[in-house]
């Protein structure tokens, strides 16, 4: 099969990481027998350092033909003026609404080996393995904003359609169905209209999914939920802003930044794969980043947008097996141990995938 994967390094460290989850899908190719065609494309700072726009258009065509976006991370010092008006996030927000990406999932699984780098105490995290489904194009960050009063009165609108609830729960729900078969909705329905729409939604989309249990959470009730018990949870589906938030929290679980991946996904099978980690400035060019939340996303994409579920086994047993052989890049290790580079990671991974997958 034939499929052409766009890469979008963007800023940072996104370029460093991006290189080896590359490098890990090209062996998936070359030792499955499949034609990955990889297209680079720019996006973010440097965009607008080249052609004056986070998401030149050729870009965004590229992305549209792709079968699959490969994308690192954008952003840095050097255009973070907030007032600006053409900024580097500007090139991830014109991709989502330009794919149509409405479903963002963030996995959290706990790696045994990595269970001391979590603030969490272990006997709570045992066990923790969840996904976090957030509606991405929909909500307050989306709804009609402004300044009255002579700018001394602000708002912003939250509004929310069944249509886009319910597309977002089917995810969440079919997703379950592939896992432990459970869904928590999130919601503030004692407070917010948009919520009670949300959880009669919910109520009657969980229906039709009678072999998974289904309950509702009110979102503070999650927020505490998450730190007390993340092993009771298998997949958690929330709206646009109420996931912002409690995905960075259920990030912190697994104690590192660069541990984690994520998708979004629009109807049908094209998605977008990221590490959840930003440009990290502050290490870039070092060649010091960790590559495992890009390379664990290069596995949700052989998962979610072409369907090589055997494949994305292979490459996160890679990851398992290299960790828990002890090798760690700076991040993940214990003071004074000893620590390999990025390449050297991504290395130790993409050969433990081709051994997997000759097996
Ligand atoms: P960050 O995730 O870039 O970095 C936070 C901390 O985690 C830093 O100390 C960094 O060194 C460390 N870190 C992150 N990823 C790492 C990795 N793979 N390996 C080792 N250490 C890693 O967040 P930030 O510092 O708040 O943001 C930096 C820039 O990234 C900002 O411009 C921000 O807007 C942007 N950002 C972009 C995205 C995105 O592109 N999706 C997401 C978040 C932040």
């Amino acid at each position: 099969m034939a499929y052409l994967i766009a890469v979008l390094g963007g800023d940072g460290i996104g370029p460093e990481v991006t290189a080896q989850a590359r490098r890990v899908l090209e062996v998936v190719a070359e030792v499955g027998g499949y034609d990955f065609t990889f297209e680079e494309g720019l996006v973010g700072g440097i965009a607008i350092d080249r052609t004056g726009t986070a998401l030149p258009e050729e870009t965004l065509a590229l992305c549209q033909r792709a079968d699959a976006i490969l994308f690192g991370a954008v952003g840095g010092p050097k255009w973070d003026d907030p007032t600006a008006t053409v900024r580097p996030e500007q090139g991830l927000l014109g991709l989502r609404k330009g794919l149509g990406l409405f479903a963002n999932l963030r996995p959290v699984k706990l790696n045994p080996t990595l269970i001391n780098a979590s603030t969490i105490k272990p006997e709570v995290l045992a066990g923790t393995d969840l996904v976090v489904v957030r509606e991405l194009t929909g909500g307050i960050y989306f709804g009609e904003r402004g300044r009255r009063d002579n700018g001394q009165t602000a708002y912003d609108t939250m509004i929310y359609s069944t249509y886009e609830i319910e597309r977002v729960l089917r995810v969440a729900f079919d997703l379950a169905r592939q896992r432990r078969k459970k869904v928590t909705s999130v919601d503030k329905a004692n407070v917010l209209e948009c919520s009670r729409l949300w959880r009669e939604t919910a109520l009657r989309i969980a229906r039709e999914y009678p072999d998974v249990a289904f309950e509702n959470l009110l979102v503070d009730a999650c927020a505490m939920h998450l730190i007390r018990r993340p092993a009771s949870f298998d997949v958690i589906v929330t709206e646009n802003m109420f996931g912002d938030i409690l995905t960075d929290e259920a990030s912190m679980l697994a104690g590192s930044m660069g541990m984690l991946p994520s998708a979004s996904l629009a109807e049908g099978r094209r998605g977008l794969y990221e590490p959840i980690h930003g440009s990290a400035p502050d290490i870039a060019g070092q060649g010091i980043a960790n590559p495992i939340g890009a390379i664990l996303s290069a596995a949700l994409l052989l998962r979610y947008s072409l369907g090589l579920e055997a494949e994305a086994r292979a490459v996160e047993g890679a990851v398992d097996a290299v960790l828990a052989e002890g090798a760690r890049t700076r991040d993940i290790a214990e003071p004074g141990a000893e620590v390999v580079d990025t390449a050297t990671m991504g290395t130790l991974v993409a050969d433990r995938v081709a051994q997997a997958l000759t097996q």
